[in-house]
């Protein structure tokens, strides 16, 4: 199964990422993660995301569109994948269902972690106030910019993903094992299909 995970900074995609993998036994595909390990390498896709990413911007399609394309080319992703992260702009989407076209695969469901702005200021407040070591983009300010330019570029996509009759639509208020119960079903649901 192709998954993509879509919800703002802060949604829990992590947690749901997951359970998901450790569920169908695919491969976590976050784009955050290998971005923020490509800055730690310095890599020349590295040094080029750094700037945005400490801004709290969208790194260039180009840049996140070529390392995901070679993440999909090693062996372990020809079953399926999680993408958490990714997809964020149309173009990115684009591509990513061109990538999956070319080689007879295609997106099985978009999952959508629904949290409105007031409870993830809340949460990003707290995470902030109990990390130890945390995140160079995650202080409120980078935060609201974060949470900004989810609305600008990437929740056009779920107008996208919802006229391909691809999106699922899960609560993201709850327990995270609450949470999983319904992005189980949703799974589930799209399994038998
Ligand atoms: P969050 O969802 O909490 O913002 P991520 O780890 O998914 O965390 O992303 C962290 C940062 O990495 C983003 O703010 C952005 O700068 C960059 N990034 C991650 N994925 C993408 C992507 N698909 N397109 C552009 N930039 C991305």
């Amino acid at each position: 199964m192709y998954i993509v995970l879509i919800g703002p900074p802060g949604a829990g995609k992590g947690t749901q990422s997951q359970h998901i993998t450790e569920y169908l036994g695919i491969p976590h595909l976050s784009t955050g993660e290998m971005l923020r390990e490509a800055i730690a390498q310095r890599t020349p896709t590295g040094r080029h995301a750094e700037p945005y990413i400490s801004r709290g911007d969208l790194v260039p399609d180009p840049v996140v569109v070529e390392i995901v394309g070679e993440r999909l080319q090693q062996p372990d992703c020809a079953r399926g994948a999680l993408f958490d992260g990714y997809p964020r702009t149309e173009g990115q989407a684009e591509s990513l269902s061109e990538f999956l076209e070319q080689r007879g695969k295609q997106l099985d469901v978009a999952i959508e972690i629904a949290v409105d702005d007031e409870e993830l200021l809340r949460r990003i407040v707290g995470r902030a106030r109990t990390a130890s070591r945390p995140r160079t983009d995650d202080t409120p300010e980078k935060f609201a910019n974060r949470l900004r330019r989810f609305h600008e570029e990437t929740s056009p996509l779920l107008a996208y993903y919802e006229e391909r009759g691809l999106l699922e639509r899960i609560d993201g208020i709850g327990s995270p094992d609450e949470v999983w119960r319904h992005t189980k079903q949703a799974i589930d649901a799209r399994l038998q299909d």
